[in-house]
């Protein structure tokens, strides 16, 4: 669905970092601000601290006013140049700057989707919510630096609000809210919610030995969903302080959005009202969540050299989730992150250590699953013990630190006390994968049993790799790694019994490239796809423009519109489809997918010529253009039926994992 896709993509990450802006103590805020939602009215102050007398320059957001600017107590003439949407005010050197700001605040709109949702970064205001981002400019950011701040809200009676950090005081009188919150180490900027919520709390002592004080802030509509929501938080706090260390802070909040949004902060995760009423967010996106309060939050990702958060926080939550379940979820979820990886165009595929945060498709695709499957194999190399102290290691070394891959490789060598470097390496500094295949395989009988030598090849500029088999013999299937580094390499195993077949890494232990076999085409290839056509077999207008705004919802890239495109995307009604398919000699509609089933079908095709085609088929134009807006969220299924805008049915075609059989031409001596 919808939900897991559009949480954690942090605004905060476009802010890029350097390690050297927290060698001093930060610049410190000392915000009040007061905030009508009715009238989208913002006043606020500021009191900016540095340690010592520093030259700064401030972003605040062009839509405010600056009312009154103070340099050390004297008024000053400050440069100050609008670009983009932002005043920019450089300042003399100074150790106190005192700023007041008024304006209006954007209005919420509702009908964005999630897609612009991480995108939109205004500030807006209504009764039902505000949310002011941190890179909005809501408040004068110093350019380039971490801070830290105490915020007092203000606002009218019947609304409450939040921004990250401790809750220091709260009270309700005059017919306003107040509530003043501290955050004292670095942070990457100042995120502000409010909204009528209903506020609920519980305080939990930690194993650990903190005490934490655990809220929701939910809209009355869900307010039922809060004693549910704050069980699973100190859950997972619990079993985080396990694996990795003491909680960094004094709380945690869930909080409701208007809009379906997903973000996760410190201290705190703010999700759209829909969101959280999905049965699943409990058990998988919240964890995910709650533990970027370590990875990201609690260490924060040098970014100009890649965000290693997302990929390790989807390891350990995740996908730790589904290994807890057992190995074929696991197993599941890896052919997830591989298939999703061939379905990607290889020229939209960068080295990890060029990712921030997400912007696209292709961007969570190395950025999440690439890096979570790199700490898997990491896993692998290094044992669980020595991953697990790795963990706790990089945790204690760079708490509330800026830390990059490289400190996470030194404290995985530490634990384990292997050289890392050629292992991330690889996997950081290069795009793409390897394409690992058996080329040949040949068995001899001898005196202690049985000798296996397979050849295997793999793609140019070899990768240094382990690579899992398993030989089915005569007495069973035997597991075993095999060391490639060269291009070709044979390799010899020795068996007790006659080997009959070796499938290559059949569960999955290895990124790499996917045969087309291994890898069924499923509808994010269409999505991704650098230069997709759109085919719609049929001149009738009100499908030509169900079809066009289908496509138009579905392809990340305007479709070229040319018929020998290596990836298609065909709408019409069942009858142009089947009449297409005919023509173009391709297999009819798959057998599980008679037209008389639901409003729509969808499914994938490998043609025999390369060609991906994504084939929609529907009932009438109404059923085509009720497709637009839940198709996009369903990129990992190869085929799916649809009552109006409803999946009914959804799945993969089967993977085929690469297999050699042994014929009889092996020799007994
Ligand atoms: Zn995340």
């Amino acid at each position: 669905m919808t939900a897991r896709s559009a949480l954690s993509a942090s605004i905060l990450a476009l802010l890029l970092f350097s390690a050297a802006a927290i060698a001093t103590a930060p610049p410190a805020h000392d915000i009040r601000v007061r905030i009508e939602p009715a009238t989208h009215r913002l006043e606020g102050r500021d009191t900016l601290r540095f340690d010592a007398p520093r030259a700064a320059t401030l972003l605040l957001s062009s839509r405010f006013r600056i009312d009154s600017l103070l340099v050390d107590g004297r008024r000053v003439q400050a440069s100050k140049k609008t670009v983009q949407g932002f005043h920019r005010i450089a300042l003399p050197a100074a150790r106190r700057i005192e700023m007041r700001w008024s304006g209006t605040l954007a209005p919420i709109d509702r009908s964005l989707d999630h897609r612009q949702t991480l995108a939109y970064e205004l500030p807006a205001s209504a009764e039902t919510g505000t949310f002011l981002p941190s890179g909005s400019g809501w408040y004068p950011m110093v350019d380039g630096s971490l801070e830290s701040y105490v915020v007092e809200l203000d606002l009218p009676a019947g609304q409450t609000g939040l921004v990250p950090g401790r809750l220091v005081t709260e009270d309700r009188k005059d017919g306003r809210y107040r509530a003043r919150f501290e955050f004292r180490e670095p942070g990457e900027g100042i995120s502000l919610m409010a909204g009528p919520y209903r506020i609920e709390e519980r305080r939990v002592r930690t194993a650990a030995g903190s005490e934490i004080r655990l809220r929701t802030y939910f809209h009355p509509e869900i307010a039922d969903l809060a004693p549910g929501y704050l069980d699973s938080v100190a859950g997972y706090i619990e079993l985080y302080e396990r694996r990795i260390g003491a909680y960094p802070f004094s709380e945690f909040s869930v909080v409701s959005s208007p809009t379906p949004t997903g973000l996760g902060m410190p201290t705190l995760t703010y999700l759209g009202i829909d969101v959280l009423r999905l049965p699943f967010i409990r058990a998988t996106s919240l964890g995910h969540e709650v533990l970027h309060n370590w990875w990201g939050n609690g260490v924060y990702p040098d970014y100009a050299r890649g965000n290693w958060s997302e990929g390790l926080t989807n390891f350990m939550a995740d996908y730790a989730y589904r290994e807890r379940e057992g190995p074929d979820a696991a197993r599941a979820m890896r052919l997830a992150w591989l298939r999703d990886f061939a379905a990607m165009p290889p020229d939209d595929d960068t080295p990890l250590t060029r990712f921030t945060s997400r912007t696209h498709g292709a961007s969570q695709i190395v950025g999440y699953n690439k890096s979570a499957m790199l700490f898997f194999m990491l896993r692998d190399a290094i044992g669980e013990d020595a991953f697990e102290r790795g963990v706790r290691e990089f945790w204690s070394s760079n708490r509330f630190r800026i830390a990059s891959w490289d400190d996470l490789r030194r404290a995985f060598e530490q634990a384990s006390g292997n050289e890392l470097a050629p292992f991330f390496g690889q996997w950081l500094a290069r795009s793409g994968a390897p394409e690992v295949r058996i080329t040949s395989a040949k068995a001899e009988r001898t005196p202690a049993g049985w000798r296996l030598d397979v050849a295997l090849a793999q793609s140019a500029t070899p990768y240094a790799l382990s690579v899992p088999m398993i030989v089915r013999t005569s007495d069973g299937d035997v597991a075993r790694r095999a060391d490639l580094s060269r291009e070709l390499e044979t390799v010899t195993l020795d068996l007790p019994a006659e080997p009959l077949q070796i499938t290559l890494d059949p569960d999955l232990r290895l990124l790499r490239r996917l045969a087309p076999a291994e890898a069924p085409p499923i509808l994010r290839e269409a999505m991704l796809a650098g230069a997709p056509a759109l085919v719609i077999p049929t001149a009738e207008p009100a499908v030509v423009a169900a079809a066009r705004a289908l496509a138009a919802s579905l392809l990340e890239r305007a479709p070229a519109g040319r018929e020998s495109a290596s990836t298609q995307l065909v709408a019409g009604l069942h009858s142009d489809i089947d009449a297409w398919l005919a023509r173009e000699g391709l297999p009819p509609r798959p057998a599980t997918l008679a037209p008389g089933r639901g409003s729509a079908q969808v499914w994938t095709v490998r043609a025999g010529d390369g060609r991906i085609l994504v084939l929609v088929s529907a009932r009438d134009a109404p059923s085509l253009a009720a497709l637009a807006r839940p198709l996009p969220h369903y990129g990992r299924e190869s085929y799916l039926v649809f009552e109006g805008a409803r999946a009914l049915e959804r799945g993969t075609w089967p993977s085929q994992p690469q297999a050699w059989t042994l014929g009889k031409e092996h020799t007994v001596r």
